[in-house]
């Protein structure tokens, strides 16, 4: 009999439950990835990229370390599933959990239908449902979660398992350049060549960022132009480094070099992803309903499908906002504390409902994750658990002269400033024709006017929220 490993969002082979699992069933093991598209929240854009690059990588090593090929099906699992378990005699399951309403269901199903399957927890600290307040429900709010989980221990990273049997009879699959996952033209990925998805290049990206990001991490955090994050967040996305290695790391880390208040705070925002899958485990309908039913009613603005473009892609006349979403069509990331910048302004500042935002945001993040990218909308939005009150309104001037003083990232993105007089540079449209003429920007030609007056956006947003609030 066979074993089967069906990698899902886990691509990696240290950590993997479900991989060990196939192993020590001493069984002859067929590797399997499907890329399904029968879900709401199918993989689009960027993301796709980075899962060519990804399911590469894995296929070269489970095939140099272990002589096992990767097999790669496309379509809906529930029907290729059965088939494929019975033409390759498979009578053992591993796999590793995933947490949406629709994945859960699908995994439910097939549970039903197929020969014994086991099931791990492969990509969060804690198990959703393990995490409990003191009447036993699920947590709402940030910091007492985050408290609980301190408080709770986590399983020991697995080593990647020392040998395999590999099913040797042949298996029918696609090849990765069958999935069709690369843009053609035009090649919007021109601009991602600084990453490297796979375990790999997850482990040398952590690596770097222990070495050069984590001291200072607490406050650094907050500056873009700054090599403080990690930017481990599309490996994390596709696990192909787990959160249970990432905090034994930085645990030996702090051991070795204290740095305590940079550690803890970089733990925490790991922890802020579990707190997302938590959530969405627990409020099935997180990714598209606010979790604050008043935010049912609230008046968005009708969309004009010009503005809209202008915010995707960076047109705003805010230089802040346009750097953002520059860099996020250019690199396939965007930094933090902008994603907050650029979210905020769409729902606040042009009271765009936030679909609009979590759906580009779905097409160009690399890192697109359906717990992050729908908990952090509706926390922007203020509709979420544990919000960022709606009436908190990012003023995107300030934004930009506190968290960018020298204008490095803003020019970097925005490079028709780059002569702008640093106190004009986030509200360049105050500049005299004088000041246009030195810094060769004139603004409504080389750079765009702003699309609204920041204190007047305000006043709307603010009375379009008293009309909810109860
Ligand atoms: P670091 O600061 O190095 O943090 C390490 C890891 O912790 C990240 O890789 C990430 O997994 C987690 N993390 C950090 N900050 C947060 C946070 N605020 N919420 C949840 N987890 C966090 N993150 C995604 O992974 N996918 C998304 O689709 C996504 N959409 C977002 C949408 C909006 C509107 C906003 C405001 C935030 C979104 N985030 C999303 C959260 C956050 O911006 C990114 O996780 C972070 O910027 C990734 O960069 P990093 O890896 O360098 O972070």
């Amino acid at each position: 009999m066979t074993a089967l490993v069906w990698f899902r969002d886990d691509l990696r082979i240290a950590d993997n439950p479900a991989l060990n699992a196939a192993s020590e069933s001493g069984k002859n093991v067929v590797a399997l990835y499907i890329l399904e598209d029968h879900f709401n929240w199918n993989i689009q854009g960027a993301a796709k990229w980075w899962l060519h690059h990804s399911l590469t990588a894995l296929q070269e090593e489970l095939k140099s370390k272990y002589n096992l090929p990767l097999t790669i099906l496309r379509g809906n699992s529930e029907e290729l599933l059965p088939r494929f378990c019975e033409q390759h005699h498979i009578s053992d399951i591993f796999w590793n959990r995933r947490y949406s309403e629709e994945q859960r269901a699908n995994d439910k199903a097939l549970k039903d239908i197929l020969p014994k399957v086991t099931s791990f927890n492969g990509n969060l600290l804690n198990e959703p449902w393990q995490v409990q307040n003191k009447t036993g429900g699920f947590y709402k709010v940030f910091t007492p979660y985050w408290k609980m989980v301190q408080s709770m221990p986590y399983e020991t990273p697995l080593a990647a398992p020392k040998t395999l049997k590999p099913y040797t009879a042949s298996i029918e699959s696609l090849s990765i350049a069958d999935l069709d996952l690369l843009p053609t033209t035009p090649n919007w990925a021109t601009g991602f060549k600084e990453w490297t998805p796979g375990e790999t290049g997850a482990w040398k990206r952590f690596m770097h960022f222990m070495e050069n990001g984590i001291k200072g991490y607490k406050d650094g955090r907050n500056i873009p132009s700054q090599d403080n994050v990690s930017r481990l967040s599309p490996h994390l996305r596709f696990g192909e480094i787990s959160p249970r290695q990432i905090f034994e790391e930085t645990e030996k880390f702090r051991t070795a070099h204290g740095h305590d208040n940079d550690v803890l705070h970089f733990q925490s925002e790991v922890a802020w992803r579990e707190f997302s899958y938590h959530l969405l485990y627990h409020l099935k309908d997180l990714p598209r309903i606010p979790l604050r039913e008043e935010f049912n009613h609230f008046p968005w603005a009708q969309v004009d499908e010009e503005t809209l473009k202008k915010w995707q892609t960076g047109k705003t006349g805010y230089p802040i906002v346009d750097a953002g979403m520059r860099e996020l069509w250019h690199t396939g990331y965007m930094h933090n504390r902008v994603r907050m910048i650029v979210a905020s302004f769409l729902v606040k500042h042009l009271r765009y409902h936030w679909h609009h935002g979590e759906d580009w945001f779905w097409d160009t993040l690399l890192d697109a994750d359906i717990g992050n990218n729908s908990a952090s909308w509706q926390w922007v939005s203020g509709c979420g658990a544990d919000a960022s009150p709606y009436f908190r309104i990012f003023n995107p001037i300030t934004q930009g002269e506190k968290f960018d003083p020298e204008g490095t990232y803003t020019k970097r993105w925005v490079p028709e400033l780059k002569e702008v007089p640093k106190k004009l540079l986030f509200k360049p449209w105050e500049m005299t024709q004088m000041e246009q003429l030195t810094s060769g920007v004139k603004i409504g030609e080389d750079y765009p006017e702003p699309l609204v007056e920041h204190f007047k956006a305000r006043e709307l947003a603010l009375s379009a929220y008293q009309s909810i609030k109860k």
